[in-house]
């Protein structure tokens, strides 16, 4: 298999870390979410080595959880050493309650409310990511209310549009996160922040995209940001302490995807770090990374239990499945590529050609036209790399219940989010 905790048994069922994925399915229903703890701890640690490594440990790898939250994962994560970062107070909520330390808690998001930021300072996370002028004015209040100084970065748009794959330098002022570099607004905040009495700024932050499967857009961001640092220490005397490049890297959605192992990323702009920072005089800022995808994509994969299978001659074959859009929109969000595997034949050739049907009333597919094994009903299709951005994106569209997440490691498996209730379901309703 295309990823490592993935393997095929001596009774040609899918397994995942050492775990029969037939079984799971039986243990713990399906619609099902399982995660390789052994997984994520091994991608966790690559990323801290490589700080090792490439920067004598001044630096830090933190997790984006916006791409899988739940209390499991913060406990996790943090245990290999990494920070996290929020993105709202429900972020925030279920990492405090997780028993991650304030101080390993960035707060971003482009619009955060008062409440969240006043969430923030009470909790004395360890900064938060500017995103303009107002919300700076906002925490420059709330702080001052308290009697407290906030550490604060500055989410900066370094005109580097990754998703273009030609490194638009201007295309992404067109971006609704954080001010731009090439107008002066960076400039102006950096400055105005210098004034201010009770925020203090400890660096800058940049993200250039997602499922990026190049190194340059990387490197460049990398020079574009240390050219800006050299900038704000030759104009205003001020030395950053800390640069945060973002996350972004790509994973495996199939065989065919090209990944960079992450170890190469870190390399290549550290070598472009290092050699911007000796142009320029400056000391090193503490680089700090934020991958969210690339921790929990490939160790995640989703059970289902297959239902009739319809074969329209000449048009297509649909594959209807017991999910759909409620537990993983992606597909319908942007086409989203997916292997599929038949759990029970896993170790078969792949050669009937398959729409995957959910079951919410739309058009609803999680695939088109993608090889699996023959399934028959009652069998178990398994979606490869659905760790990131699958359980965070569910709802309980046409009221269907959240499904449970499973954690797996060596062999052993424990649930770690107990599948939704019909109850739950009505609970907010009066
Ligand atoms: C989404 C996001 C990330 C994580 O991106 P991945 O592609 O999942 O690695 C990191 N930082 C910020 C600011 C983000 O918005």
């Amino acid at each position: 298999m295309f990823i490592d905790s993935l393997s095929v048994g001596e009774n040609g069922h899918l397994y995942i870390s050492g775990c029969d994925t037939v079984e799971l399915a039986k243990e713990y229903g399906t619609p099902l979410y399982v995660m390789s703890e052994d997984k994520v701890r091994e991608v966790c640690r690559r990323y801290v080595d490589s700080f090792k490594v490439n920067y004598q440990g001044n630096g830090l790898p933190i997790y984006a959880s916006k791409a899988f939250s739940c209390k499991e994962i913060y406990k996790i994560v943090v245990d290999e050493g990494l920070d996290v970062e929020v993105v709202s107070g429900g972020e925030l909520y279920t990492a405090l309650q997780a028993g991650v330390s304030p101080a390993h808690i960035h707060f971003q998001g482009n619009n955060k409310s008062y409440q969240e930021i006043e969430m923030a300072i009470d909790n004395k996370v360890a900064d938060i990511v500017i995103d303009n002028l107002s919300e700076l004015a906002r925490v420059q209040e709330i702080s001052k209310d308290r009697d407290v100084v906030t550490s604060v970065s500055i989410r900066v748009k370094p005109g580097i549009d990754a998703h273009t794959h030609d490194l638009i330098r201007t295309g992404q002022i067109d971006s609704k996160f954080g001010v731009a570099l090439e107008n002066g607004d960076a400039f102006s905040m950096v400055e105005k922040i210098t004034n201010l009495s009770h925020v203090t700024l400890t660096g800058l932050h940049c993200h250039i995209g997602s499922q990026i499967h190049e190194i340059e857009p990387f490197v460049l961001a990398a020079k574009v940001m240390l050219d800006f640092y050299a900038d704000i220490y030759q104009k205003l005397d001020v030395t950053l302490k800390t640069l945060n490049l973002g996350g972004g890297f790509g994973i495996k959605y199939t065989q065919d995807d090209n990944t960079i192992p992450y170890e190469d990323y870190m390399k290549a702009v550290s070598k472009a770090v290092h050699a911007k920072c000796e142009q320029h005089s400056l000391v090193i800022p503490k680089i700090m990374i934020e991958p969210g995808r690339s921790v929990v994509g490939e160790a995640g994969i989703t059970l289902y239990t297959v239902g009739d299978v319809k074969e329209i001659p000449e048009v297509r074959n649909y594959v209807a499945i017991d999910g759909g859009m409620f537990e993983n929109p992606r597909y319908s969000l942007y086409k989203a590529e997916y292997t599929f595997v038949v759990a029970n034949r896993a170790g078969e050739s792949a050669d009937y050609i398959a729409s995957i049907a959910g079951k919410c009333c739309e058009t609803d597919l999680l695939q088109e036209h993608t090889k699996i094994q023959k399934p028959h009903n009652g069998e178990i299709l398994a979606s490869l790399s659905t760790g990131a951005y699958n359980f965070a994106m569910a709802s309980n569209y046409n009221r269907n219940p959240r499904p449970a997440v499973v954690v797996v490691t060596n062999g052993e498996s424990r649930l770690a989010v107990r599948r939704e209730t019909y109850e739950d379901i009505m609970a907010r309703d009066l």
